[in-house]
């Protein structure tokens, strides 16, 4: 922890249309919450009135907020009434209270310092950091006891770089500091660990600000109250990526092992400013997944053989010289194949592979490898031309010519675009495909569990291969690379039953889950 009073908090963020509602949300959440942030701008105006008992009900330290709309808040009655509510409700005894930084009224200031209630001088700004912020923040503290609070929106990893350098350039000096927007979540995961007060969460499917995360999942996935300086940093880098479940297969594994490190998502806009993030955080290792895959190559120190060839690296480690690149989706998606099939000789299959991207091309590289004979279908045939010329193998549109071609090839179809992928879960890239029972049908898609294609594949009697088998297998081999450690074998058995087991819970469409041949 690198705050001055050595401490990381959580702050739920309640925003009820009642104060029963409120408790109920903190009664859910209390065994991962510090404090709490009562969003009065939400209450209900009868609700509102009585804010005052709030502090009474809640055993944690809680901060009254009435915020504006013109602050991204919902209260839109006259400035008065505000005021007059806040200062009723501080009668109740809360332990803060945010009075935004254009607001001059040290009545108000000197009611809640006499009350023993802190203020928070806070600011709100939606555009990313700039150079006069720095001073902007030290600006809030009037008083020895303010509490200054900036949050400023985040939409690029160059902004999230200037973010970092906030923190740095206000060590040691207590505020409030997070970011906004679906980029800021790893910046929320760290907020205590760069030095921020508390970070702010929100009940899952509640958000009060974009970019918050419910507190059950900053404090049992990312440990965010754990985390400090000395905590070795990993990420995984793609667009879009914080649907990912490879956090919760990390973190598991740190978790079980001990070790102080953390794993977390960066919605990135280029690998580009992914790798400067990195830089700047001093990240020490990385999965890289879509679209990033074959971009992130030139970028390399070194590499292990197999990456130029397979054209696709899904994995960084930083060494001395640079990032050195690996690609574990060849092994990963192998091994389930390998199992599926024990019973055949994979050198006289003929396979398809459905898409020409990043992950197609390990999955063929590894079928050739074998000996495989495979025919790509792509729905740009140039991509689908061009890795069949590399790695030695037949090509097609995704149409109905390929399809067609896919029905002399199908001892082994694997389904690798990312279509069928939630919350696009009702489609199925070769609708038109009719299976015919004897095929090994392999979705690496594992969002939902049982895709479309699946499930119809499964109804015709095809043994399936899920997306969540490659996905933990390819995972393990990357702890591996990034720990020198094995993943523990009990986690890995739970998380299997969570990606994949839990199908039945998951499923695309409408088609029953319950006859599968699941290998
Ligand atoms: P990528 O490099 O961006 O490639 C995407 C592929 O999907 C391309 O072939 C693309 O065709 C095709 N595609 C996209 N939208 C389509 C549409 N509407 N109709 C037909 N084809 C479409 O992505 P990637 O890295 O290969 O990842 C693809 C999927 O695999 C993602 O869902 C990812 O989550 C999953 N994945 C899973 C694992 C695992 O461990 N289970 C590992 C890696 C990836 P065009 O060339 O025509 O654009």
């Amino acid at each position: 922890m690198n705050q001055p009073d050595g401490h990381s908090r959580i702050c739920l963020c309640l925003t009820g249309e009642t104060i029963q509602e409120d408790l109920e949300t903190y009664r859910r959440y209390a065994r991962f919450s510090d404090m709490a942030e009562i969003r009065a701008d939400f209450l209900l105006p009868e609700d509102m009135r009585r804010l005052d008992r709030v502090p009474s009900l809640l055993p944690v330290p809680l901060i009254l907020t009435i915020r504006r709309a013109s602050d991204g808040g919902v209260y839109d009655g006259a400035e008065s009434d505000r005021l007059e509510l806040i200062r009723r409700a501080l009668a109740g005894g809360f332990a803060f209270v945010d009075l935004e930084e254009d607001l001059g009224q040290p009545p108000l200031e000197r009611e809640a310092r006499s009350r023993g209630t802190r203020v928070i001088r806070s600011f709100h700004e939606s555009s990313g950091p700039d150079p006069g912020m720095e001073a902007r923040i030290r600006g809030l503290k009037r008083h020895p006891t303010d509490l200054p609070k900036a949050a400023v929106r985040v939409d690029s990893t160059a902004e999230l770089c200037s973010l970092v350098d906030l923190y740095r350039r206000l060590e040691g000096w207590e505020k409030i500091l997070v970011g906004m927007g679906p980029a800021s979540l790893s910046l929320r995961i760290l907020a205590c660990s760069l030095g921020s007060y508390l970070t702010f969460s929100s009940a899952a499917k509640q958000q009060a600000a974009e970019g918050h995360t419910d507190p059950e999942t900053l404090d049992t996935v990312y440990r965010a109250r754990a985390l400090s300086r000395s905590t070795r940093l990993f990420a995984i880098a793609g667009n879009p990526v914080l649907h990912s479940r490879s956090p919760r297969i990390h973190n598991t594994g740190f978790a079980s092992l001990g070790m102080d490190a953390v794993y977390f998502p960066v919605q990135a806009e280029s690998i580009e400013g992914f790798l400067r993030l990195a830089g700047t955080l001093g990240i020490r290792g990385a999965s890289v997944t879509l679209p990033f895959k074959q971009a992130v190559i030139p970028h390399l120190a070194s590499v292990e053989v197999d990456v130029p060839r397979i054209g696709a690296c899904n994995t960084l480690v930083r060494s001395r010289g640079g990032w050195h690149g690996a690609n574990t989706d060849v092994s990963g998606f192998m091994e389930p194949l390998a199992a599926a099939s024990a019973d055949a000789d994979l050198s006289r299959l003929r396979a398809t592979v459905i898409g020409a991207g990043g992950a197609a091309r390990s999955a063929v590289y590894a079928l050739r490898r074998t000996g495989c004979e495979v025919l790509v279908l792509n729905r740009t045939p140039a991509r689908a031309e061009e890795l069949a010329a590399e790695l030695g193998c037949r090509w097609a549109a995704l149409d109905r010519r390929g399809l067609s071609a896919m029905a002399e090839s199908s001892d082994i179809v694997v389904q690798t675009t990312s279509v069928g992928m939630s919350p696009d879960d009702r489609s199925d890239p070769v609708e038109g495909y009719a299976f015919q029972g004897h095929e090994i049908a392999y979705d690496i898609v594992y969002t939902p569990p049982m895709t479309r294609f699946l499930l119809r594949a499964k109804s015709a009697g095809c043994r399936i291969i899920q997306g969540g088998d490659m996905l933990l297998c390819q995972a393990m081999h990357q702890f591996r690379l990034f720990t020198g450690k094995e993943f523990p074998e009990a986690d890995r058995a739970r998380l299997r039953t969570e990606l994949v087991s839990s199908a039945g819970d998951a499923t695309a469409g409408d088609a029953s889950a319950d006859d599968a041949t699941i290998v």
